[in-house]
């Protein structure tokens, strides 16, 4: 068994992790990162990143989630889509990002996907449009995306971006490790150690062994999923509850001429006007494919061969927190009632949609339940306060798990400003 030492140690490096490491390494602190996957340089942008970063759960009851195991977590296979954050957490749980998200958007340079490049799609262009003409309408999306680095007709943002044109969390942990930190990669943490109520340190598996890191402070940023479950394990109370996901459906049709969304960026448009319930948007013919082979609609397999005509579309819902994971990672969630209704509606309004601009009905496929924000496990107010701090004095979260209910929209931004915001005040906390 190896033994180190570290003055604060963050688990995991997706957007809640990296940013705190930042700002503590930053801040001159004395920061250890463990990350249970690889630095994988390989394939990144390649849709066999499928097999290597991807970690794709099916629950009992069939609903699949996805997440990344990997340097930069699951920044490194998601859209790059931007998102205020949910009006419930200044509203409700009094914590103002304003600040954070202003200074987030400026450092990042986050804007909508520039108009010519709206011109060079001609799938996305006849969504967009008969959306508008049947009361609805897709806006151009926020994107953590540069558009001088990124190329219109790649549509491989959720492969990992070998362009470097989308923000990933890797920038943020390179940054850390520039100010001093350090990172331990395949290392996967299994318990928090504490005595007498104070946290003393954890316990992880390496391909070396077991590795034991005592510590003053430790952060856990493993997400959603990975969270909860290093919690049970370490016996703290209420954690692994309350999951949620927002999944999708992803909807794959062929157009009866030859425009589809092939080559297209997926999610560069949405329809926004019935969040909290649902939000549609466009999928580049790719990734409508792949979804469907994900939820195994294997007969789809043979409409590869018509993968330049194929159109997508996505319909992501805000589903209710019922799900839970257990230490082992097993996972339960279903769809309720009210889950089902508002699915219902979004898919019904997306294939009128696609019919419109020109799909054959006959063709529409809908891959159901594919979520990609797992969060809930570890909800502010159950598990950890407002300071995200848990029952253990000094052990912290800051990922997706503190979120107390989905605010249906994709979390990074206000992930990377909870981070610093929640960084900042240890720092203050530190000083004082
Ligand atoms: C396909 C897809 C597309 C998406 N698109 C968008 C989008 O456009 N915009 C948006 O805002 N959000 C998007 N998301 C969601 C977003 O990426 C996640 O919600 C967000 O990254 C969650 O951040 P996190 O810090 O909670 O966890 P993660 O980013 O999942 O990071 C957790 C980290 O912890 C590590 N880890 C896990 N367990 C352990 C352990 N036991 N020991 C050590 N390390 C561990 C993981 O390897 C990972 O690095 C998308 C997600 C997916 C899957």
């Amino acid at each position: 068994m190896q033994s180190l030492q570290a003055g604060t140690v963050v688990v995991g490096t997706g957007p809640g992790g990296a940013t705190v490491a930042r700002e503590l390494a930053m801040a001159g602190e004395d920061v250890l990162i463990l990350e249970k996957g690889r630095d994988h340089r390989f394939p990144v942008g390649n849709i066999t990143a499928y097999a290597t970063m991807y970690d794709i759960r099916r629950s009992k009851e069939g609903v699949l989630v996805r997440r990344g195991i990997t340097t930069g977590g699951s920044t490194m296979i998601y859209s790059g889509n931007s998102y205020d954050p949910p009006a419930f957490l200044k509203k409700e749980l009094k914590i103002d990002l304003s600040k954070e998200v202003k200074e987030t958007k400026r450092e990042l340079n986050i804007r909508p996907i520039p108009e010519d490049y709206y011109e060079r799609w001609p799938g996305t262009k006849r969504l967009v449009q008969a959306a508008c003409e049947l009361g609805y309408s897709m806006e151009p999306q926020e994107r953590f995306i540069d558009p001088d680095l990124c190329d219109p007709s790649c549509d491989m943002c959720l492969f990992g971006c070998s362009r470097g044109a989308k923000w990933t969390s890797r920038e943020y942990v390179y940054d850390a490790l520039v100010h001093g930190a350090g990172i331990i990669t395949r290392c996967d943490v299994q318990k928090v150690l504490s005595t007498g109520g104070e946290v003393t340190g954890v316990v992880a598996y390496t391909p070396k062994g077991t590795l034991v890191v005592n510590a003053d402070r430790v952060i856990l940023g493993a997400g959603g999923l990975g969270t909860p479950m290093i919690l049970q394990r370490s016996g703290i109370k209420g954690a692994g509850t309350h999951f949620f996901t927002d999944p999708m459906s992803v909807m794959a049709g062929i157009s009866s001429d030859s425009v589809g969304t092939w080559r297209e960026i997926t999610y560069t448009f949405a329809d926004e006007s019935h969040v909290g319930e649902f939000v549609m948007g466009n999928v580049g013919a790719v990734n409508a494919f792949m979804a469907q082979i994900a939820a195994l609609h294997l007969p789809y397999a043979r409409r590869a061969v018509h993968l330049p005509k194929m159109v997508g579309m996505f319909v992501k819902l805000c589903d209710e927190a019922n799900g839970s994971i257990e230490p082992d990672g097993t996972l339960h969630k279903a769809f309720t009632v009210k889950d089902e209704e508002k699915m219902a509606k979004g898919v019904d309004a997306a294939r009128k949609i696609m019919i419109r601009a020109g799909v054959i009905p006959e063709t529409i496929s809908v891959a159901k339940g594919i979520g990609g924000h797992p969060g809930g496990t570890a909800a502010i107010g159950r598990v950890v306060g407002t300071d995200l701090m848990t029952e253990i004095s000094n052990l912290y979260v800051c990922d997706n798990s503190v979120m107390p209910r989905s605010g249906g929209i994709p979390p990074v931004l206000t992930l990377i400003a909870l981070g610093k915001k929640f960084a900042r005040s240890l720092l203050k906390k530190t000083k004082a």
